[in-house]
């Protein structure tokens, strides 16, 4: 059973990396959405100083609503990929404002996971995993946003067999034990970035290595784990 296999492989990470940090006031779901975009095949640190800057140099998102795209391409530069991310943003913002008169988002809390994910992603530039990360991030939905290291770890122990990280997506998403998406997902990330990286896995120090059905595992000992664990959408 994909749900009870999901319950183990999370009690091994929490028992490595500990329960994720949580911020207790969530991110409304504008903010959530627009620093999603932004953190697009970036790191968090650029992402996050793109975020700041457009905080920083507007009072309000109604405000960003009104410049031009090419302005937010020029505020939003550290982030990369400037054009395209400057263009999602101001299409959420238009289809928003057509859809409530004003920049009021506060309308999806109602909605199911499965509305939103169709509402959002309807959106040009929006994907299913920038509408899961709002998903879990503001609105505390027991839904895993699968990025390009949750895609690949899950595919590595064995867990599933899937092609892209949307396939994992849609694989994982009613398998999820009940309030498990926040850690799951983060102790995901963290066992990506720091030790399941994608050229040469530190097997030896792996919390999984017992459950793991990688075939080409790497078991030469490590000194040297990774440390990268700030997490941009919990600190926004
Ligand atoms: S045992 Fe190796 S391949 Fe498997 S999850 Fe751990 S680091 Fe990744």
């Amino acid at each position: 059973m994909l749900k009870e296999e999901i319950k183990k492989i999370n009690g091994l990470l929490i028992r490595h990396f500990g329960i994720p940090y949580r911020a207790k006031k969530l991110p409304n779901p504008t903010d959530a959405l627009i620093a999603t975009i932004l953190s697009q095949n970036t790191n968090d640190k650029n992402s996050y100083q793109a975020y700041r800057n457009l905080k920083k140099k507007y009072k309000s998102w109604e405000e960003l609503s009104n410049v031009s795209r090419k302005e937010i391409e020029s505020v939003i530069r550290v982030a990369g990929l400037g054009k395209q991310k400057s263009a999602s943003i101001k299409n959420f913002l238009s289809t928003l404002k057509k859809k409530t008169g004003k920049l009021n988002f506060q309308y999806i809390k109602k909605m199911s996971d499965e509305e939103i994910l169709n509402e959002l992603t309807s959106v040009k530039g929006i994907g299913v995993k920038t509408a899961s990360c709002v998903l879990l991030f503001s609105l505390d939905r027991n839904i895993c946003p699968v990025d390009t290291h949750v895609h690949r770890t899950l595919n590595r122990i064995g867990l599933l067999k899937t092609k892209t990280p949307d396939k994992t997506f849609k694989q994982i998403k009613n398998h999820l034990p009940d309030g498990i998406a926040h850690q799951f997902h983060t102790n995901l990330i963290m066992l990506g970035r720091a030790i399941c990286k994608p050229a040469k896995p530190s097997c030896s120090v792996c919390p999984l290595l017992k459950v793991c059905e990688f075939k080409s595992k790497n078991l030469e000992s490590t000194n040297r784990i990774g440390k990268d664990v700030f997490m941009l959408l919990d600190s926004i």
